[in-house]
């Protein structure tokens, strides 16, 4: 196991970091202003975050009517109003409708397919302090980066059972995790896999050229939140804490090149109704601006931790999530909506004949664990997990399970020219 030097081993934190970790937690003063870019972050000129930004701070879901859920629900488009009354609070007696309409466009744009595909985390290093998650570099686990010899390793092993498409995962670090490193891995990728997707640090527009140039397909980043006064109390160190840098990731990496992104908001870290508009309103207007690009949507809850206990999703229920995937669906009708392992297999299996055209399979969120959990071996020096998941279900009982339920599982549908 390679030995976690760089980042904070809690147990034995210096009284120096101790109290740098309290004073971060407790007195906002002394944290770095999170709206100012940090050396070497890019800066592009672009009007969508004004856009969004000003659209969720002035939505008041408490003013929204049955009769406003009512003309949403009739109209044959959802444009903006309408989406807002779909995510209120008085769309909540309309789900079922809102779910027979979802259905309708999910068939109309996607058949009754669903696409899976699985995520590798090739490292945990982070050099941030998001205090919800269990990589932030103040958390004793164990840290892994895997080397390219385990990279291929893994990724054979997960091309061996069918998957054609990969996720591709690092924490955020970039002294650990450099974009070289990632690029390598790319590489790798490329010969395994027909379709690769990353989720890593930001970087700026050459880097993203550099990762598609290397096999990257397209880029996901999480914006966590899109209330920055909330996003400034959850992220205390390091470059993720630049909020307007995250922000703008997706639109840089459409500069580089990518041929596809993907948009988030962590639900259950601040009010959920704003994040989602916010998540979605992202993607509305890149889309204006940018339509020949593919993107896509996850809607993560929060999950449990190892050693945090201090945030907890306590507001966004399966209920609230669903009002969620079926406003989007209805709203940005040719997305496509992703539903990962963090939730319930009964909750997926429901989604996907709904709203969501993906889902992941085979996952595991640790790192370099992939042979043993697929041949069901012990698992020898594997770093630490991200999060629990709820659905751990193999590639192979994914693929029957969707069979089974009338759907056309797709492994890849892009063929390089
Ligand atoms: S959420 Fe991402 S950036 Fe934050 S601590 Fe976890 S891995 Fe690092």
């Amino acid at each position: 196991m390679e030995k976690n030097n760089f980042f904070i081993d809690s147990k034995k934190l210096s009284k120096e970091a101790l109290e740098k970790k309290h004073r971060l937690e407790n007195d906002p003063s002394v944290r770095t202003n999170h709206m100012e870019y940090m050396e070497g972050m890019e800066v592009i000129d672009s009007d969508i975050k004004e856009k969004v930004i000003s659209a969720m701070n002035s939505y008041d879901y408490t003013k929204y009517t049955d009769a406003d859920v009512r003309r949403a629900l009739m109209h044959d488009t959802c444009d903006i109003e309408d989406f807002k009354a779909l995510l209120s609070p008085a769309a909540k007696p309309h789900l079922e409708e809102m779910a027979r309409k979802a259905k309708m466009e999910t068939s109309k744009h996607f058949g009754n397919t669903v696409y899976i595909f699985t995520p590798l985390y090739i490292a945990n290093y982070c050099e941030n302090y998001c205090i919800y998650c269990g990589f932030n570099c103040y958390n004793d686990i164990a840290r892994k980066k895997l080397t390219k010899e385990e990279i291929e390793k893994e990724m054979k092993v997960i091309a061996d059972s069918g998957i054609e498409e990969i996720l591709m995962l690092t924490g955020e670090s970039r002294s650990m995790s450099d974009v070289t490193y990632i690029g390598e891995a790319c590489k790798l990728a490329a010969k395994y896999f027909r379709n690769v997707g990353l989720e890593i640090y930001p970087v700026n527009t050459k880097e993203y050229q550099y990762l598609h140039e290397c096999g990257a397909d397209y880029v996901t980043v999480f914006q966590e939140t899109y209330d920055s006064d909330r996003y400034e109390t959850l992220h205390l160190m390091g470059h993720k804490r630049v909020f307007p840098y995250r922000f703008d990731a997706q639109e840089r990496a459409i500069l580089g090149g990518m041929r596809g992104v993907g948009f988030s908001a962590l639900l259950g870290l601040s009010d959920f109704r704003k994040d989602a508009l916010a998540t979605a309103l992202h993607v509305y207007y890149l889309q204006r601006k940018y339509p020949y690009v593919e993107y896509s949507l996850s809607c993560p809850r929060l999950r449990p931790i190892i050693n945090n206990e201090k945030i907890n999703p306590l507001d966004v229920h399966e209920t609230e999530l669903c009002q969620v995937l079926c406003a989007y669906r209805i709203f940005l009708p040719y997305v496509g909506i992703t539903v990962s392992s963090r939730e319930q297999e009964h909750f997926r299996n429901g989604i996907v004949k709904i709203a969501a055209t993906k889902v992941s399979a085979g996952v595991s969120t640790g790192i370099g664990d992939h042979e043993s959990k697929y041949k069901g071996e012990e698992t020898q020096n594997a770093g630490d997990e991200q999060f629990e998941i709820s659905d751990d279900r193999s590639f192979d009982a994914m693929y029957q399970d969707m069979e089974k339920g009338g759907l056309q599982p797709v492994l890849n549908d892009y063929v390089y020219v």
